[in-house]
């Protein structure tokens, strides 16, 4: 044969024997060798096989890299494959496994593939008929473990999303409520290298075809510029994710009241209310002319600030009576869990610190995995969708 690498001739050397581990056990087979003199050995009929070099047919592979991704840890993803499918691989093999998809998801992703056809979703539509795609962005911190287990600073995870949530309430048709659409991206990327696989995402979904673009993000550093960047329509609407102002808000009755739980849960209660219901303006209209008591601890003194600062910083994106009005969403269970259950869940738990290929390899696994039905499925079935070879000039 030619070799693939090199493109010398690559001889025959017989057949070798290999026994991967399959969901039934072990498997035996033998393929042809080759060797080629600069590369070395090669079996051609691995690769086509999609047999990996850690021995597991592509069947274990799949099963066992859904473990290690969905598992609390890779060694309850090892119990969990020996419980559920009677597959016995170490919590090292679970380990190593996840990690090698995830490096291969990232590297076709940063090749431009994307997984499955075309789709259009049929975005749904707001008070007044329009056509609506939300796109978000949030980030996380990460505990990283240096070279020889020794601390090292935090890395930032980017957790991207664009969705297609179910009308609110009032507008939503009788019946079940349709489930959200939603495709991420994420992992260890500056926030600049997340725009253009996010952007890729929204094309293979058709977001073009929608009427109005909203950002939803948390008033992080650099999300709105990502979004205005990115998706660069003049009528973009940007919204700060109404449960995360709202946090600001309990945390500040809580700090008002510290001794009187229920004190604090009414009074949390009735500033989320006015912010929902007259906008963030008014809101700190109110809290600057509170009557508050006038010996402050430095708890609640410092979590006034904290209030003043970020509702000044945001308020041009905190107009929820607008948006409510406009049936757009002001703060939906997808941006809210997009980082608990992409990133945060797995990556966040106590005690966990990570090396950053594996963080990096790990969140590339979620996000396929809890992206839309069916995206996980043609990632293993090898539907690989090229970009275009060719840009087309308008
Ligand atoms: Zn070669």
């Amino acid at each position: 044969m030619t070799c693939p690498r090199c493109g010398q001739a690559a001889a025959y050397h017989g057949d070798r024997e290999r026994s991967p581990l399959g969901l039934f056990g072990p498997i035996r087979y033998r393929r042809a060798y080759y060797y080629c003199r600069r590369c070395g050995g090669l079996c051609p009929f691995d690769a086509r096989a999609h047999l990996s070099a850690r021995a597991l047919t592509p069947a274990a592979e799949r099963l066992a890299t859904l473990a290690g991704g969905v598992a609390d840890s890779f060694g309850k993803g090892a119990d969990l494959l020996r419980e559920m499918a009677g597959l016995r691989l170490s919590e090292s093999t679970v380990e190593r496994t996840t990690e090698d998809v995830g490096a291969r998801l990232a590297a076709l992703l940063a090749a431009g593939i994307t997984f499955g056809p075309p789709v259009r979703w049929d975005w749904r539509r707001d008070a007044r008929g329009r056509t609506v795609a939300y796109v978000t962005v949030d980030a996380t911190g990460t505990r990283q473990q240096g070279p020889g287990g020794a601390a090292a600073e935090g890395r930032m995870a980017y957790v991207a999303g664009v969705y297609n949530p179910p009308p609110a309430d009032g507008r939503r048709p009788a019946g079940a409520a349709p489930a959200v659409q939603a495709r991420y991206v994420a992992g260890l990327y500056g926030l600049a290298d997340v725009g253009p696989l996010l952007r890729r995402q929204a094309a293979q979904v058709g977001m073009e075809a929608a009427e109005l673009w909203v950002a939803l993000t948390d008033g992080g550093s650099g999300l709105e510029d990502f979004a205005r960047h990115n998706f660069n329509r003049p009528d973009l609407v940007l919204i700060l994710d109404f449960y995360h102002a709202a946090s600001y808000l309990e945390k500040l009755a809580r700090a008002l009241h510290p001794a009187d739980e229920a004190a604090a849960v009414a009074q949390a209660r009735q500033w989320c209310q006015l912010l929902q219901e007259e906008g963030g303006a008014t809101t700190l209209a109110v809290l600057r002319e509170w009557a508050w008591p006038a010996r402050q601890p430095a708890a609640l003194r410092a979590q006034r600030a904290a209030v003043e600062e970020y509702f000044a910083k945001n308020v041009h994106r905190m107009e929820y009576p607008e948006y409510r009005a406009e049936g757009w969403q002001i703060g939906s269970g997808v941006v809210e869990s997009a980082c608990k259950t992409v990133v945060g869940q797995r990556l966040k738990g106590a005690g966990k610190r990570w090396g950053e290929d594996g963080a990096h390899a790990l969140c590339h696994v979620r996000a396929l995995y809890r992206s839309e039905k069916g995206q996980w499925e043609a990632f293993w079935q090898h539907q690989h969708a090229s970009p275009p070879a060719v840009q087309q000039l308008n």
